[in-house]
Formats: structure tokens, sequence, C-alpha cells
């Protein structure tokens, strides 16, 4: 089974991936995640990644696409694709991609969440500098902001404030709102309301995904 994940920011879309890969062993994609494995890796095209961020370039979708195929080789039950593809660009080359291996998307998971909603939940995050556990100030209940696991001060994220989410928000709209379209037409997108609780997310997400079956 082949998932594309779309959402907006902070709609819970690598919270969701992690609960979708635990449940249907399939293997998880995040590009983000992809670079920086290679960056640690010796062969021929972690060097050229290596080079390409040195200069402060982007690297191109040739090679995302080639680290996504070599994950694809080992991925028996399929894979839920996080952070890819951005445009509509790249959803066709990705699309070429599954072609060339005899494979297809099977579903597009659309988290839709309001603009405001996901806003509020950016500016509720908090972090733990000492062990990383990531807290929603709205949930929950606590006197002071201290680490449940290991008692440190909890902070924010210094890109956790409004004036990047809404950049980052911005670029969402521009470039990757319009593939909901275009997936709809392909019969192959799914929404699903994201400003419910995470384990209410996953529970539709189960439920749409049977219907698939
Ligand atoms: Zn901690």
């Amino acid at each position: 089974m082949n998932i594309i994940l779309l959402a907006p920011p902070a709609a819970g879309k690598g919270t969701q991936a992690e609960l979708i890969v635990s449940k249907y062993q399939v293997k998880h994609i995040s590009t983000g995640a992809l670079l920086r494995k290679s960056l640690k890796q010796e062969d021929s095209i972690s060097k050229e990644i290596r080079e390409i961020m040195k200069a402060g370039k982007l690297v191109s979708d040739q090679i995302i696409l080639e680290l996504i195929e070599k994950e694809m080789d080992t991925a028996k039950e399929g894979v839920v694709l996080d952070g890819f593809p951005r445009n509509r660009v790249q959803a066709i080359e990705y699309e070429q991609l599954l072609q060339k291996l005899g494979q297809k998307v099977d579903a597009v998971l659309y988290l839709s969440i309001p603009k405001e909603v996901a806003k509020k939940r950016i500016l509720a995050r908090r972090t733990c500098p000492n062990c990383g556990k990531i807290y929603n100030m709205q949930i929950e209940e606590m006197l002071e902001e201290l680490c449940g696991s290991c008692h440190t001060s909890l902070v924010s994220r210094e890109d956790d404030n409004e004036e990047t989410f809404d950049l980052r928000y911005e670029t969402y709209m521009r470039e990757t709102n319009p593939l909901i379209s275009f997936y709809q037409e392909k019969g192959l997108l799914i929404e699903i309301d994201a400003s419910l609780k995470k384990e209410e997310v996953f529970e539709v997400i189960e439920q749409k995904l049977r219907m698939l079956n």
C-alpha cells in the first residue's frame, strides 16, 4: 500500500505517519530524514548531496527521487510519503517512478485543519531541550512548564512563532495545496479532519483505509 500524506504545517503529519507505519508495516519515507541519513553515508549520491548542501543549494527532485527509489527497494508492504511531493511537478515525477516500478499510489490522505487552529497548535508547542519530548500546552495540565520525563524547563522552538508559521503556511498554500485537486481528479484523495485528537484522527484514517481493500 503506497500512501501520500498531504497536510499544512502543524496538522500532525509526522505523528500520523508513525501511527500508520506501526499499524500497516509500511515504510516511512520523510524526505527530510532521508537527506539527513544520506549525509552520514559514503556512497557517491551522498557525496553529491553534501556538496550541494554545503554550497547552500537545494537538492534537486532527481536526487530526491533516486533516494526514494532506493528506499522503495526494501519496502515490501509499501510506503507512506511525508514531505513529498510538495508540488505538481514532483507529483508527476513520483507517478512516473511508481509506474516504472510497476506500482501505484493507493491513497492520498489530506489532513485538513483550519489555519487558525494550526497556528494555535504551533504557538502552544513546547519542547524539552534535554530529551526532545514535545508538549502541547493546550492539552497539558501543568502548573509549571517542566518536562514530565526529565524535569527540565520546557522551551518554545525558535521557529515556532507566528511569523515563521505564516510564511510556511503561505508556501504550503501556493505550492502544495494545488495537489488536492490534482489527486481529487484521480479519485485518490481522502480528506481527514485533523483538528481532532491524534487518536481520533488515526481512527478515521484506519476506517478509510479499510474501505480501500
Ligand atoms: Zn525532557
